[in-house]
């Protein structure tokens, strides 16, 4: 965690806002459920202790807690092995499909063209520093070209021959469906170490 990440956070939970408390295209957002990652090593705790002191200095508070406090605060936590973790009280989710559709709406409003189920197949710079982008459904003229391809970025960053520093990590998810006896665990649960997220899947009240 770095102070990239607390600005992106701080824009991202402004914007979500924003979107949330608008009329005319409210999107499903839950802001400040709260979250959790932990420690079961001393020394991710002093990084803990580290990067919540940065934040503070960003103006983004973060709470370093014990295991007791992490089990008090999440239901689903065993302390076996565990030494503590860092609260992060601005945590929240916020329903992806609806955010989409808001985003693509106002930018749309904004003067936009969205083009969907168009595949980008190649891109071409020119001497004057426009480019023609190359899809299966026509090519288009544009004067900047921002690649927003995802996990496929680097695929789209090949046809202009650039390589980003991003590599893609495969995950298995476990979803974990018991609506009557499933805690109330709002908040979110990640360890760095064991490389595990959990959240509360809302659409069927289970543990995504
Ligand atoms: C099951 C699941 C759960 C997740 N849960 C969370 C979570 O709880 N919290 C969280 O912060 N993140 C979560 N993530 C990660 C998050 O979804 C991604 O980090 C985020 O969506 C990445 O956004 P993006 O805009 O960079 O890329 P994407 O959302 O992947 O968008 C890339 C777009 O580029 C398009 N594209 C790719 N190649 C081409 C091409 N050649 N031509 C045209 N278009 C192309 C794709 O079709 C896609 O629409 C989750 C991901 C998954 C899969």
């Amino acid at each position: 965690m770095n102070q990239t990440m607390v600005g992106l956070k701080t824009h991202s939970i402004n914007l979500y806002k924003k979107l949330r408390d608008d009329p005319e295209y409210p999107v499903g957002y839950h802001h400040g459920d709260g979250g959790i990652r932990l420690a079961n090593t001393e020394e991710q705790m002093q990084g803990y202790r580290h990067f919540a002191s940065m934040a503070r200095g960003m103006g983004v508070e973060f709470e370093v807690i014990d295991a007791q406090e992490c089990a008090r605060r999440h239901p689903l936590i065993s302390t076996d092995n565990l030494l503590g973790g860092v609260w992060d009280g601005e945590d929240g989710d916020i329903d992806p499909a609806q955010l989409c559709q808001a985003l693509a709406f106002h930018a749309r409003k904004a003067g936009a063209d969205v083009y969907r189920h168009t595949n980008v197949t190649a891109l071409t710079q020119h001497s004057d520093d426009t480019w023609t982008v190359e899809t299966d459904k026509g090519s288009i003229d544009a004067d900047i070209v921002v690649n927003a391809c995802g996990y496929r970025v680097n695929e789209v960053g090949a046809m202009m021959g650039v390589h980003h520093p991003v590599t893609s990590m495969e995950h298995q998810y476990f979803v974990r469906y018991c609506r009557s006896r499933t805690p109330d665990a709002a908040a979110t649960l990640s360890d760095q170490r064991l490389l595990f997220a959990a959240g509360k899947e809302r659409s069927f009240g289970g543990v995504l």
